[in-house]
């Protein structure tokens, strides 16, 4: 069994110090990996110099506060000068063999890829309404495990958001982000969240994809927003802290995906296509053991045009590389459950997250018997092709 051992990247500061050897900072890309870097800098008070989208062709475009450059203007620079950070999944490898072959830069001497520098992130799921607040869980977080640089915050489809208390997410400071992942159906979070700063909003259209659950036309949702006069998209403040993601489903028509990608173009919101997003894995593990073959699966995920024997044959081919979940640590529920792994429902680490003792659980979890069926399938490895897309 692989050890899933909580991935912590080269981030103390004179050990970046000696990486970026007194050069400015690039960061290549704009997206959530991008503000999750400038936040770990920030912690150090390093600072970034400029931003890198290469599919911007004017001039003008600024992201947290900065200039960002397209190819042209980067050909400019004295590039002696400069570090570059890359700080993409999809399009590594593309902007990897860029720096290489077009600017002659040398890996980990002019650039290295965000992993090099990327610190562990926790998760903390809003389950029930009447749980443990933020404030409470950020707090042990932050005095247990002090490098971590982000908060994932998920909300449960039916959690009420008129009981949130937002007040509570005004927490922490510029090296440390607040990250919220909402869904279309979880709209009104976002007109609560739009002024909010530290925090970036990563919006899914469509679903992640599971077993049983109740699909919702989510690109009509959508639809409807986009055509308010006041819409949540025309919020300048919410414009800069979205990462937007479209899901594709069969269930989505493409005329809908045009028409909603249309007026995005237009509002000038970026955003990214991606495959389905399967949550949680239980059930898949469950077939996968009962069954032995993924037949049953196959019928029910063809309806979401996800394929599964696509995804678990690619997993299967990289099974003896490490859990892309390495970097997700703790993972915390606010029933006050400190949870396995990001991506399954079951085990539980540890019933009182409140009481436990988070650095003697990461040595736990890193010998979990748990990740044996996980491993033996690949979906340690499942993601994989969302994250290389
Ligand atoms: S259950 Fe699988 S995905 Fe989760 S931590 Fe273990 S090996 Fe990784």
């Amino acid at each position: 069994m692989l050890p899933v051992k909580t991935l912590v990247g080269l981030y103390k500061k004179k050990d970046l110090e000696k990486l970026f050897n007194k050069k400015k900072i690039i960061i290549w890309g704009v997206g959530p990996i991008a503000r999750e870097m400038f936040c770990c800098l920030s912690g150090h008070k390093i600072k970034v110099k400029y931003f890198i989208d290469d599919r911007i062709m004017e001039d003008g475009h600024t992201f947290l506060g900065k200039e960002v450059l397209n190819f042209n203007k980067i050909k400019e620079l004295d590039l002696k000068e400069y570090f570059i950070i890359v700080a993409a999944t999809e399009y590594k490898k593309q902007a990897n063999l860029y720096l290489e072959t077009q600017l002659n830069l040398k890996k980990n001497i002019s650039y290295c890829n965000w992993l090099k520098i990327a610190r562990p992130h926790a998760m903390i799921n809003f389950v029930k309404n009447e749980g443990i607040s933020y404030k409470k869980i950020y707090r042990k977080i932050k005095k247990e495990l002090p490098f971590i640089s982000k908060i994932e915050i998920w909300f449960s489809t039916n959690y009420d958001y008129k009981k949130i208390n937002f007040n509570d997410f005004l927490i922490g400071d510029q090296s440390f982000l607040n990250s919220f992942q909402i869904k279309t159906s979880q709209l009104e979070i976002i007109r609560k969240l739009k002024s909010f700063k530290n925090s970036q909003i990563i919006f899914h259209i469509g679903d992640e994809v599971g077993i049983d659950k109740k699909i919702l036309d989510y690109y009509d949702q959508i639809l409807e927003e986009l055509s308010k006069k006041e819409t949540i998209f025309n919020n300048q403040n919410l414009k800069k802290n979205l990462n937007l993601f479209l899901y594709q489903s069969k269930i989505l028509n493409e005329e809908k995906i045009s028409k909603i990608t249309k007026i995005l173009k237009i509002k000038k919101i970026t955003f990214w296509m991606c495959d389905p997003y399967i949550m949680p894995y239980d059930k898949v593990l469950n077939n996968l053991k009962k069954y032995n073959d993924i037949e049953k699966l196959k019928n029910i995920y063809n309806y979401y045009n996800f394929d599964i024997q696509l995804y678990l044959d690619l997993s299967l081919k990289s099974k003896n590389k490490p859990c892309l979940c390495q970097r997700v640590y703790p993972v915390i529920n606010n029933d006050n459950t400190l949870m396995h792994c990001p991506l399954y429902e079951e085990p539980i680490l540890n019933k009182n997250a409140m009481k436990s003792k988070l650095m003697k659980e990461i040595n736990v979890r890193s010998k979990h018997t748990f990740c044996q069926g996980c491993q033996k399938y690949g979906l340690h490895r499942f993601d994989l092709k969302v994250l290389k897309n």
